[in-house]
C-alpha cells in the first residue's frame, strides 16, 4: 500500500511511514491502493474506486483479554463482560436472565479462555 499522507510505498503491516513518520492510514492526500492524489474527506478513490477510510486502524480499540476474563468470572452472571466488550443488547438480556442461569456466562467464560471471544466490532480480545 501507499502512505496516505505522502504517497510513499509502505508495508501493509507498517504502523508508521518511514518517509513522513505518520501512520500510513492517518493521512488523506493519497490513495493507498494506486497512489493517486485524493481530496481530503473523499470516501472513495476517483481513479481506482477503492474505499478510503481515514479513521482508526482495527488494532487501536481492542478490549483487554484479562479484564474481560476477570469480569466474566466475578460478574459474568450479570453480563458485565458483555457490557465491557460492547455487546450491550446481549448484556442486558444476560443481566435480566442472570447470565442465562449461569450457563451463558459459563460459555462466554470458556470462549474467553480459549481466545475465541470477540468484541462488538469483531476484534479478538488482546492479551497485554
Ligand atoms: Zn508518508
Ligand atoms: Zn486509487
Amino acid at each position: 500500500m501507499y502512505c496516505r499522507n505522502c504517497g510513499n510505498e509502505v508495508s501493509e503491516k507498517a504502523v508508521m511511514c518511514v518517509a513522513c513518520g505518520t501512520p500510513p492510514n492517518a493521512g488523506n492526500k493519497f490513495c493507498p491502493n494506486c497512489k493517486a492524489e485524493t481530496t481530503p474527506g473523499a470516501t472513495i478513490c476517483m481513479k481506482c474506486g477503492v474505499a478510503l477510510k481515514a479513521d482508526n486502524p482495527v488494532t487501536g480499540e481492542s478490549k483487554d483479554w484479562l479484564t474481560a476474563l476477570l469480569l466474566c468470572i466475578f460478574l459474568g452472571g450479570l453480563g458485565i463482560h458483555r457490557f465491557y466488550t460492547g455487546h450491550t443488547g446481549i448484556a442486558i438480556v444476560q443481566l435480566l436472565t442472570l447470565g442465562g442461569c449461569g450457563i451463558w456466562a459459563l460459555i462466554d467464560l470458556i470462549m474467553i479462555i480459549v481466545g475465541s471471544f470477540k468484541d462488538a466490532k469483531g476484534n479478538l480480545l488482546v492479551k497485554k
